[in-house]
């Protein structure tokens, strides 16, 4: 790199340090665009409700949000190639830089899901899961009579039954590959019912944790949320609104951890896209 171009680079990463927002924001933004109360500090992401309230009147409209397991920045960035669908659902939409709330699943889902730190919400493992006390944005929706929708490994799955009105759950298995396949259709099925669907895909993660081939696992997910994407574009063509929200959870596990060419060690930022389909 030449000297010029590192004090460009440089530039860059210290706007995007300054723009950088949290993965806390986005529990409080579904909320807001519902209408509803959620108990947290965490501030909603103005951009998106200027997006979302510059473009009129909500009708019959839903909220997508699809966590993307292990999905970091860095990743993001790395494997643009293989995540063109993202890339592209990016640059016509919102990207944020999102700060990570903890480097576990559990708790950061939760996070994701209720606006609050790990600290607070106390579901820490997957034992905690329903225990916590704290309600998450998808059972208050439903708590307030809007249909929500999750698809999640089943353990995950199981505290949410009768709390809210379509639980999908999805039995974990060796193929990976396999399962995403099985969230992807699940979701698909949970878009003709719910106004707010949640869905977490793994294949990332664990061919991370496996030291597999990190492009096909990067592919394949890039292509089960392209369906998602075409199936709420054509819902769109008929008068069907969505609020499409993607993001990871955490930074990229296992020997993706540290950034490559001495870099150091991986930021804990993840990227979340926010698009209108109308
Ligand atoms: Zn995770």
């Amino acid at each position: 790199m030449r000297k010029s171009e590192v004090k460009e680079e440089r530039k860059r990463e210290a706007k995007e340090a300054v723009k950088k927002h949290s993965l806390l924001q986005i529990a409080p933004t579904i909320a807001e665009i519902f209408s509803i109360p959620l108990k947290t500090d965490a501030k909603s992401l103005e951009e998106v409700l200027n997006f979302v309230h510059k473009s009129g009147k909500r009708g019959n409209f839903r909220v997508v949000l699809l966590v993307i397991d292990s999905l970091d920045w860095q990743f993001f960035k790395d494997f643009a190639y293989s995540l063109r669908r993202m890339h592209a659902l990016a640059s016509s939409g919102l990207l944020f830089k999102c700060e990570t709330v903890s480097e576990h699943t559990t708790p950061a889902i939760a996070s994701i899901l209720t606006g609050l730190r790990p600290e607070s919400h106390g579901i820490l493992t997957e034992n905690d899961v329903g225990k916590s006390g704290v309600d998450s944005i998808l059972e208050i929706l439903d708590a307030h009579g809007f249909k929500t929708a999750a698809v999640l490994e089943e353990k995950g799955a199981k505290p949410l039954k009768g709390k809210i009105s379509f639980v999908f759950p999805v039995r974990d298995r060796e193929d990976i590959l396999d399962y995403d396949e099985e969230v992807k259709e699940k979701t698909l099925l949970a878009l003709k019912k719910a106004s707010m669907i949640f869905a977490h895909f793994r294949a990332i993660d664990r061919f991370a944790h496996r030291s597999l081939d990190m492009r096909e696992a990067a592919r394949f997910t890039d292509e089960n949320v392209g369906e998602i994407v075409n199936a709420v574009a054509a819902d769109a063509a008929k008068g069907v609104e969505t609020l499409f929200f993607l993001c990871g959870d955490h930074r990229t596990h296992g020997g993706m951890r540290r950034g490559g060419g001495g870099s150091g060690e991986r930021e804990d930022s993840v990227p979340l896209i926010f698009r209108v389909f109308a």
